[in-house]
Parts: structure tokens; C-alpha cells; sequence
């Protein structure tokens, strides 16, 4: 005999339980079966939530009942031919009107027992069981019902009763001798005392019942259908990339389903364990996946199977020198615990036994509080114990195994995963059978740690890279061309998988955790919420992605203040906006050791030279020991461009329109012109070489006269340009006579810079800059006299957008 267990969302709807009977049908032309059902999908909930309303004497419970009422009703019009549906709508609704006197009941007197919430949940598998049962029967199968109650039997811890295996095995042996259907059905979770009281075995309770029959009928197999292909390395539902464990020991199966894999309730194993039955758990919406195999070796020599995690955990811990050398401490401690049935998840002792820690769950703790202060009471009073300190909303994580113990370095790889993505630790377990090891985290952190690790561990170190962009004007709109373009090489060749998940531009933002297709990311942004600066901070928080990279095309000073509060979070900051850097030199400082200290690169190449590798050069040069003496540079794109340009037949005003119309100088010329932007990009590179300046410390010796320094708006500035076309013929015909081009030059020295337009002559490596080049001559104490020169296009979207391309995978490949 095989036994077949179908779970809640198995048997959700007439839809799905055709499938089940599709299944059940193909399974009994093999060998007889027996078949346990869960409550239609969602009606434990149902049951449990109208008894509480009940007992609070809220009326709303009727909503619940009502809801229930309707759900089994359609259920039977749907499957039941309409000629024989009288007979089985009438039965239904007699266990639907027991159901609501026992509610009524609950509402009269505002109680709500143990005892009689197990009466309540009850009716969801007596009446998901009767209804599939017939729905079999009325598509020719040679099925019948039996009733689980009249064959488990338990004690009386109603809501989570102990199994009585000697009567249960005893009534289950003679009820199947006798049995000559193919087909026997039976409600799962639900089960009598020795007094005749309904019980059950507690929630997920089906796959335990489903064991049971399968142990003492000696079947051959225990298949456990569900909504998932099986027993996963992580749940699915959180780590997309998880996939299903091929075969697993009960051992493993154990300790994972102990550590919530929900997938298979964790008793479920005992009973098929005494007799070598294997466990098969397989997908009723896609029964020709091959699903897990549990049996007692597995050939999978993997030493980790999977991950697991457990949330709503809280963490105490108990302190004092009252503690050191005292035997039995664990003991009262335990013991105390124990009998009010409070089930510990996890314990850590430091060696010192100065301290205890245990993580419980989050609805015991009040219970616990109480439990272990009466305990303690004396030695709190005598304060060699400090108070209990308790922390909660902590979820558990932990690997598993059965090859761990024989492989080092597990432990060490699986916290220095943690720890470089930012998930603190507050307690870790390593099991006596070293068939797991699990750290309590903050409940924030779960998704982040179960998919680092999952990538650690299982993945093919692709590493992903989470993206979001603030700004997809000129460069933004060209990082997203490259990304796109570049997207499969990178994972081919570098491993890097790069995903946006998040958009804006001035007006609106976007999202899509899985990835936005770049293709008509352009449409989305339209259609996607206004822009709201605080939601897509919170957006990107609550995602907690690893790998977050907050990037900022944008030359917007709103912007740039918002670096802090993304570093805080452990998000990478990649920006080409120069307004952060060149900020309050204590600004510059906090935001470098926010990102030492929350781990999280803040980098900003495309500030000086746009594409060009200068700052990553510098950072090298220092990183390796090289002091810089002196900077010598032409930063401005748009300068160069003017200052090429810029001759007899050609106008300076002209120039400058030009300039402006060809994109090479920022929406206001004055930025460029009044040489600012120049000052910021020096004052970036004096700080990156280790000197402690602010740009007021930039001495700063404009070209430009009096009346266009004054001018107040655009415009304005634009038409001193003409009124004052003497004053810039007189600078360009004195550097002509010089024989010399004009260039406006930066430069550092021993602390100290400056920045202005200067005459170059034409043995100058500054003569022949063409365009809107930019050149940097680095003199450090290794380059003393022949400087390191980096040199080429300085300007441009395309470039730029290249520029922070090469910081995001810098990040990648950190
Ligand atoms: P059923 O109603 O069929 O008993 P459950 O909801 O109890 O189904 O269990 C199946 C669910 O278990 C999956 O949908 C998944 O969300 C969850 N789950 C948690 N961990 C795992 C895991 N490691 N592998 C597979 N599923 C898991
Ligand atoms: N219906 C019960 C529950 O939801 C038992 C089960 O489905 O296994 O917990
Ligand atoms: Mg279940």
C-alpha cells in the first residue's frame, strides 16, 4: 500500500482537487491507497480566526462562518454531478450547522478552551475529507471515507496532542485488514483521546497523520503532495534561486523541517523513520517533477543539503556571576521552561558559564519572563543575576547536513558571508550532531541571509548586483544603454549579474524586484508612482537586497545629502554628481567612514575626467605607498572645447552658445565658466591625495570681468559676454603673441591649489589638447620629475555613463 497526502492548497478549490483525484487515480491502478487530506487551503485560518472573534463576543465571526459556509458549498456544486448533489450538499450543511452552534456556543459563554478550539478546527478536515471522498466516488473510483478520528488516538494536550501509538497502530492494523476499497480517504490532523474528546496534532498536522497510517500499514511509500517540487535549499518563496533537494536523509529532513521548512511538519519523520519507509514530497500542480526523495542514506554527498530559517523568534539572555560553577543552573533553567511547555529553538552557553542565551518563540515570551524570574527569584534579589534581557522580532537561520562535521571551514565561510553583507550575529548554535549550525539574526535581515548564503553555498557565484538609479537623463539614459548591451557578457565572463531594480527621473519612479526590463524601462517610468525621495529610500530598505547600489546621475544637491541615509543601510553609493565631494570637508569624511563602516563602497570616479581612470589611479598610488607632491591638470571638458574654439574669426560669446548647444557645458555656463566646477574637481583630488581642504581654500583666479562675475541670471551673463568681447580678445591676442594656447589649468601643491586660466607654451604637454580632453599630471615622490599622466576625452555623457559602469563593476568585483 502507498499512502498519498494532499495539503491545503492541494485541495483549495474544485480545480485543484481534480488534480488530486487525477493523481490518486493513476496511483491506485499500481497498489491500493490510502489518502490523507488537509482543510480546503486557508480554512484552519478561517476556523481558528472565527472562534476568536466568537469568543471575544464579536459578531463578525458570522462573516467567518459565512465564508466557510460558502467555500465547501461551491466546492460540492462544482465537483458533484447536479443530480447527486442533494444528498452531499445535505450532509455538508448538518456539519456546517454543528459548526455553527459550536461557534454560537463559543459567543455566549466568551471561551474559547483548547478542548474546543480543536473541536472547531476539526470540522476542516472532516469536511475537506467527506466532500473529496465523494467527489471520488462520483468519478468511479473505488473510494471510501474513514474517519481518522476513530483510529488516532492521543493524550489530551488539545491543540498539540502526543500521539498514543500503541491503540492508534493497534485500530489502524484491524481497520485496514478488513478494508477492501482501493481507495481509503482520510482526514488528515484530526484525532480522539482515550475519552472520546476531539484533538488534533497540531498545525501542519496532516503530513504527521499521513505517517502514522504509513507506518503501521508498512506501505511502501509516503508521498507528500504540496504547492512545491519538493524539499528546496531554501524556501522558494524567499530565495528565488533555490531549487529542489534531489534526495536527503531523515536525519537532514529533520533538522531542516525543525528549522521551518514548513514543507514537511517536523514529527512527520518518527514514525516512517522506525521502518525505513521512504518519504517522497512532490508537487500536485506539477506531478511529473521528480520532487525529494527521504530515505536513511542519501547519495547526495553535498555536506550542506539546504537552509532553513525560523521567524517571530525572540532571544533572552541570562547574565551573572551567580551563574559560574553552579551545577544544575541549566537544569532549573530547562526544567522551568519545560513544564510550561515553552520549546527552545536554539542555546548558546559562553565557556565562562557566565552567560546563557536561548531564542524562543516571540508568543512565549511573556510566559518565559514570568517562568524564569519565579525561578531565579532569589538569586535576583541578590542581583548575582542580572535582570533577563530580552530581545525580540529575531529569526534563526541555520544550515544543515550530515557531512558537515567531516568539512572545515563551514562555520567560518557561512559568518564571513553574514558579516560582509552587513547581517549582524547575535547568537549562534552549532548542533552536538553537527548536522547544522544556526545564528540568530534581526528579523530584517532574513531574506538578505537566506540569499547570500544561498549563493555561497549552492549558487554558481554569480554574483547580483541590485541597481537603483536615480536620474536617466544624458547619463543615465546611457548607463542603462550600456547595462543592457553588456548584460550577458557580464555573466558569462565576470559572473556578475546586473539587475535595476529601481528608477527615477524627476517625476516619477519605478520598480520591479525581479529586475526591470530594460527594453521599455522608458514606458514603465511614465506609467510608475511620482517620484517620492523618502518611498524609494524606504523601497530600497525594505528590500535589503544584497548588493544594493544606489546610483546618481543626477547634478542635484537634494540628491547628493541623501548619500548618508542609503550608506547607513549598507547601499553602495556610485555618483557622478560632484556636489557630495566637494561639500564641507566633515561631510566628505562621514560619508567615507559611513562606508568603511557599513561596509559599503562609496565611489565617485566620473567626478574628475568623467570616464577617465584618475581617482582609481590616485587611490592606487596612495594605497601603495606613493606620497603626491603635485597636480597639475586641464579638468574642464567644456573650457577645453571653448578655449580651442575660441579665436579672431570666432566670437567668445559664440564659443560659449556653441558650447552650450553641443552639450559641453552644464544648463548654466556660469558653473563651468566661472571656473567652480574646475575648483571642485581639484578640491576632490587634494582630498583624495590625503590633504584636509574646503573649496573656500581653492584660490580661484577668474578670467572673467567684473560685470559678467556680477551678472545674476543666465541670460544676463550671456550678454556681458558680448558687451565685454574686448576683454576676452585682449586675453586670447596676448597668448597668441606669447605664441601660446590658453588653457584653463588646475593645480596642487604641497597643500595648496589654485585654479585660472594660463598661457601655454607650445613644449607643454597641455599645447595639444584637443576638443574636450582632459589631462592630469600626477608628480608623486615615485614620479618625481616625469609625471604619471592620464590623459583623454574628459566630457560627455557617453563616457561618463562608462565611467560609473567601471565603479558598479569595481563593486562587483570587490
Ligand atoms: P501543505 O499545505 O501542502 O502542507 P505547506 O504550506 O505546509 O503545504 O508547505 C509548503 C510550503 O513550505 C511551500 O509553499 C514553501 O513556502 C514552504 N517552505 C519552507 N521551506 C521550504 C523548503 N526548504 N522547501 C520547500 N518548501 C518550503
Ligand atoms: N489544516 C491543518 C493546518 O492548516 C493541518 C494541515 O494542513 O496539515 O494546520
Ligand atoms: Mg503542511
Amino acid at each position: 500500500m502507498k499512502v498519498l497526502k494532499f495539503g491545503g492548497s492541494s485541495v483549495a478549490s474544485s480545480e485543484n482537487i481534480n488534480k488530486v483525484i487525477n493523481i490518486v487515480k493513476e496511483s491506485s491502478y499500481k497498489s491500493n491507497v490510502a489518502v490523507v487530506v488537509s482543510a480546503l487551503g486557508g480554512v484552519t485560518d478561517l476556523l481558528l480566526k472565527a472562534g476568536e472573534l466568537a469568543c471575544k463576543a464579536d459578531e463578525s465571526y458570522k462573516e467567518q462562518f459565512n465564508l466557510i459556509e460558502k467555500r465547501h458549498l461551491n466546492v460540492v456544486r462544482e465537483l458533484i454531478p447536479v443530480n447527486a448533489q442533494s444528498s452531499i450538499l445535505g450532509e455538508v450543511k448538518k456539519k456546517l450547522n454543528k459548526l455553527e452552534t459550536t461557534l454560537e456556543g463559543v459567543f455566549l459563554i466568551n471561551e474559547l478552551s483548547n478542548k474546543t478550539s480543536d473541536k472547531l478546527v476539526s470540522f476542516g478536515e472532516l469536511l475537506s475529507s467527506y466532500i473529496i471522498s465523494e467527489a471520488m466516488i462520483h468519478n468511479s473510483l473505488d473510494a471510501v471515507l474513514k474517519n481518522s478520528q476513530e483510529l488516532v488516538v492521543t493524550n489530551e494536550d488539545f491543540s498539540n496532542a502526543s500521539v498514543l501509538f500503541k491503540p492508534t497502530n493497534q485500530n489502524i492494523a484491524n481497520y485496514f485488514a478488513e478494508n477492501n476499497h482501493k481507495i481509503v480517504m482520510l482526514p488528515g490532523f484530526v484525532a480522539t483521546t482515550e475519552k472520546g474528546e476531539q484533538s488534533t496534532l497540531g498545525r501542519g498536522g496532516s503530513d504527521y497523520t499521513a505517517a502514522i497510517i504509513a507506518a503501521a500499514t508498512n506501505s511502501s511509500i509516503l508521498e507528500i503532495w504540496t504547492d512545491v517540487s519538493g524539499m528546496y535549499t531554501a524556501n522558494p518563496k524567499f530565495v528565488r534561486e533555490a531549487f529542489p533537494i534531489k534526495d536527503i536523509s531523515y536525519q537532514e529532513a529533520m533538522e531542516l523541517s525543525h528549522f521551518g521548512a514548513k514543507v514537511l511538519y517536523p514529527p512527520t519523520i518518527h514514525p516512517v523513520l522506525a521502518k525505513q519507509i521512504p518519504i517522497c514530497i512532490k508537487n500536485t500542480f506539477d506531478a511529473k517533477a521528480e520532487g525529494t526523495l527521504i530515505t536513511k542514506i542519501s547519495s547526495n554527498t553535498n555536506p550542506i543539503k539546504g537552509i532553513s530559517h525560523i521567524e517571530n523568534m525572540a532571544l533572552l539572555t541570562l547574565e551573572g556571576s551567580g551563574m559560574v560553577g553552579i551545577p544544575g543552573f541549566s537544569k532549573r533553567l530547562f526544567g522551568a521552561l519545560s513544564d510550561k511547555k515553552i520549546s527552545v529553538s536554539l542555546i548558546t552557553q559562553a565557556s565562562s558559564e557566565h552567560s546563557i542565551c536561548i531564542a524562543i518563540d516571540n508568543k512565549d515570551v511573556a510566559l518565559a519572563e514570568n517562568t524564569i524570574n519565579n525561578e531565579f527569584n532569589f538569586e535576583l534579589d541578590r542581583q548575582v543575576i542580572d535582570p533577563l534581557v530580552i530581545e525580540e522580532n529575531n529569526a534563526i537561520i541555520a544550515l544543515v547536513g550530515d557531512h558537515m562535521k567531516s568539512h572545515q571551514g563551514i562555520s567560518g565561510k557561512m559568518f564571513s558571508t553574514l558579516g560582509k553583507n552587513n547581517v549582524n550575529i547575535r547568537a549562534i548554535a552549532q548542533g552536538a550532531s553537527e548536522k547544522n549550525i544556526s545564528a540568530v539574526i534581526a528579523h530584517k535581515d532574513i531574506k538578505k541571509a537566506l540569499n547570500v548564503l544561498h549563493a555561497e553555498f549552492f549558487e554558481n557565484q554569480t554574483k547580483q548586483l541590485n541597481l537603483f538609479v536615480v536620474g536617466v537623463g544624458n547619463v543615465g539614459g546611457k548607463l542603462i544603454e550600456q547595462i543592457k548591451q553588456q548584460q550577458a557578457y557580464l555573466i558569462e565572463n565576470l559572473k556578475l549579474q546586473i539587475r535595476v531594480i529601481g528608477v527615477t527621473n524627476s517625476r516619477k519612479m519605478f520598480f520591479n524586484e525581479d529586475g526591470i526590463d530594460l527594453d521599455s524601462y522608458k514606458n514603465q517610468l511614465e506609467n510608475g508612482e511620482d517620484l517620492n525621495l523618502d518611498l524609494f529610500h524606504k523601497k530600497v530598505t525594505a528590500l535589503n537586497y544584497r548588493n544594493s547600489i544606489f546610483v546618481d546621475n543626477t547634478a542635484s544637491a537634494d540628491i547628493s545629502e541623501l548619500y548618508a541615509d542609503y550608506l547607513k543601510e549598507s547601499v553602495s553609493v556610485v555618483t557622478c554628481n560632484k556636489i557630495a565631494c566637494s561639500s564641507s570637508f566633515s561631510n566628505y569624511k562621514h560619508l567615507k567612514s559611513l562606508s568603511r563602516g557599513y561596509n559599503a563602497p562609496f565611489l565617485f570616479e566620473t567626478n574628475v575626467g568623467a570616464g577617465l581612470p584618475i581617482i582609481d589611479t590616485l587611490k592606487n598610488l596612495i594605497a601603495s605607498g606613493d606620497k603626491v607632491t603635485k597636480i597639475q591638470a586641464v579638468l574642464s571638458g567644456s573650457l577645453n572645447f571653448v578655449f580651442n574654439n575660441f579665436n579672431e574669426e570666432n566670437s567668445f560669446y559664440n564659443v560659449v552658445e556653441q558650447a552650450g548647444v553641443e552639450g559641453y557645458t552644464e544648463p548654466d555656463p556660469r558653473i563651468d565658466l566661472s571656473g567652480v566646477d574646475v575648483a571642485r574637481k581639484i578640491l576632490i583630488l587634494a582630498r583624495e591625495s590625503g590633504n584636509k581642504l574646503d573649496l573656500e581654500d581653492i584660490e580661484n583666479n577668474s578670467f572673467l570681468p567684473k560685470a559678467s562675475l556680477e551678472a545674476d541670471l543666465v541670460p544676463e551673463f550671456m550678454e556681458t559676454l558680448k558687451t565685454e568681447a574686448a576683454h576676452f580678445e585682449a586675453i586670447y591676442k596676448k597668448a597668441a603673441a606669447n605664441n601660446c594656447r590658453l588653457k584653463f589649468v588646475a593645480e596642487y601643491n604641497n597643500g595648496a591649489a589654485n585654479v585660472g586660466l594660463q598661457e601655454i607654451p607650445s613644449d607643454h604637454p597641455f599645447y595639444n589638447l584637443d576638443g574636450s580632453d582632459n589631462i592630469v599630471l600626477f608628480f608623486t615622490e615615485r614620479y618625481p620629475v616625469q609625471p604619471l599622466i592620464i590623459k583623454g576625452a574628459g566630457a560627455g555623457a557617453d563616457v561618463t555613463a562608462s565611467g560609473l559602469f567601471a565603479d558598479i563593476i569595481r563593486i562587483g568585483n570587490n
